[in-house]
């Protein structure tokens, strides 16, 4: 029976409580649990593109008089998979809740970059069981890269086993089946597919700003970096078409927003996947820079596909932002090796030789993974050497954190936890004080800020940020949220910088 046949043979109840009659025997309830061995397994078959998602017509009242909520945890991928889902539930007749305790649906997207961040959601699940004690209609579900390991998965039916749910990353299209069948079965739904998806384009969303918008280029990632757990949970790299994206920006665009973030894993590997046509990211880069909208980000990159053409392109700024996130993870090329991030320390610095080059007041962050199994003193050492050779403005530091099923989880580490805390301390300060520098050369100098809102600290005061990402505080007009601004930098601090406005464009109203 193929997945339609078998929802039509579905008897279409949505019981408010799934106590009041016991519907088990009108179906078989989901139990396909993920596998990273398959995960791990790269097929060569062709990726296929649908926009014909829509919301089967007996499921279009399911959320009528109920509420959702959803906790994201990790990348901006996961913030855009949640906005997708947000969009699925309007679109079932849920209405958004900001409190898990008014919520009939509660999901947690999660990320499984870092153990921090698992343990993070098991806590929270801690929690969410009194709630689901007191409210057994309640429906837990987990999503997100954590759904997508064994171990989790298993963990949860054992030790967790009121929670609902479980589903993968390429599986959030089947949400409204999903709770359809949650809500008709006393077990617990576990669907994962291991195996990617296709590419399917018209998922409805609700965006979580007016200002700022994401958008996905590609989904996945092939590069197996030997600590990273990504491609498992995320499947093979599948661009989406330019003539998708181009048209998403420009709707975009011609709604107001200001900002755009593109979104991969790997960016730069954007278009290898097309068997039909020559058109890579620069390329793609090249279309969006004609679009009549003030910024364009993108993240994230990986050094080793960061072609010359791509630099050419953004090179010519306009709506192009001069600032590239650029993960670099160690500054040894030994220790790069023992990664698999294929390249050298030599090749990143000369990126970013021809980088700076074209673009000479590009601001340039990066990812650094401290402590990797067995890292000497001289290899970290070759780390903080790299930093200060490239003078990168800020960076996302880590310690590494084992991630069951990757390579590197099975190496032995003779590193001392006391030794990486140290180390890590050690480049911290170091990061702290390139982005002090980095804040220092502001002052005086008349930058362009997107304003994003109040102040979180300071309602009097407003909040944006630069083309280079710099957060800045300063006092003006309400009416400037939403817009580009220019202020004259006063004060810098470490992450942050205070300013004056000197001019603003449709602004009214005083604060
Ligand atoms: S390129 Fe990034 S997402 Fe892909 S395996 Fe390496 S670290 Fe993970």
């Amino acid at each position: 029976m193929n997945e339609k046949q078998r929802l039509e043979s579905q008897q279409v109840q949505s019981p408010k409580n799934k106590e009041e009659k016991d519907y088990s025997k009108y179906f078989q309830t989901v139990y396909m649990p993920p596998s990273l061995k398959d995960a791990r397994r790269r097929g060569k078959e062709d990726i296929k593109y649908h926009d014909d998602f829509d919301i089967d017509e007996r499921f279009k009242e399911m959320g009528n008089g109920r509420k959702f909520y959803i906790r994201t945890y990790g990348c901006q991928m996961n913030e855009h998979d949640t906005e997708v889902m947000a969009g699925i539930f309007m679109g079932l007749g849920y209405q958004a809740t900001e409190t898990v305790e008014d919520a009939d649906v509660i999901l947690m997207n999660t990320c499984a970059i870092r153990e921090n961040a698992e343990n993070k959601v098991f806590g929270e699940l801690g929690h969410l069981k009194h709630l689901k004690m007191e409210k057994p209609e309640l429906l837990l579900g987990v999503c997100g890269c954590m759904a997508q390991q064994e171990s989790v998965v298993n963990r949860i039916l054992e030790k967790h086993p009121f929670v609902d749910m479980i589903f993968g990353t390429h599986n959030i299209h089947r949400l409204p089946e999903i709770l359809h069948e949650a809500y008709m079965s006393k077990e617990m739904v576990v669907e994962v597919w291991s195996k990617e998806g296709d590419v399917i384009e018209n998922l409805p969303k609700v965006r979580a700003g007016k200002i700022r918008a994401w958008v996905n280029i590609m989904y996945g990632c092939d590069k197996f970096c030997t600590y990273c757990i990504v491609p498992y949970t995320r499947g093979k790299e599948r661009s989406r078409r330019p003539e998708d994206i181009i048209q998403e920006v420009r709707q975009l665009a011609a709604h107001g927003y200001q900002e755009i973030t593109l979104l991969g894993q790997n960016v730069n590997a954007y278009g290898k996947d097309f068997d039909d046509i020559d058109y890579h990211f620069g390329d793609l880069m090249d279309d969006l820079r004609k679009i009549n909208i003030p910024r364009i980000r993108f993240t994230t990159s990986h050094p080793r596909d960061f072609d010359d053409h791509l630099i050419e392109v953004l090179a010519h700024k306009g709506n192009l932002v001069e600032h590239i996130h650029l993960p670099v993870q160690s500054g040894s090329s030994a220790m790069l090796k023992i990664m698999g991030r294929k390249y050298t320390r030599e090749q990143f610095l000369e990126l970013v030789r021809k980088i700076k080059k074209a673009i000479p007041d590009v601001s340039l962050s990066t990812d650094i993974i401290v402590g990797f199994p067995n890292e000497t003193d001289e290899q970290f050492e070759e780390t903080m050497s790299l930093y200060r050779e490239v003078g990168f403005e800020t960076a996302y530091t880590f310690i590494y954190s084992a991630r069951e099923g990757t390579p590197a989880a099975k190496m032995k580490d003779n590193v001392s936890m006391e030794v990486k805390k140290e180390r890590l301390q050690r480049l911290n300060a170091l990061v702290n004080d390139f982005s002090r520098k980095a804040m220092e050369a502001h002052k005086g100098q008349i930058v362009e800020v997107l304003v994003e809102g109040e102040s979180k600290n300071n309602p009097e005061v407003l909040s944006g940020y630069t083309r280079k990402n710099k957060l800045v505080n300063f006092k003006g007009p309400k009416s400037a949220i939403g817009h580009l601004v220019q202020v004259k930098i006063t004060e810098a601090k470490t992450w942050t910088l205070n300013g004056e406005m000197v001019d603003v464009q449709e602004a009214v109203e005083v604060i």
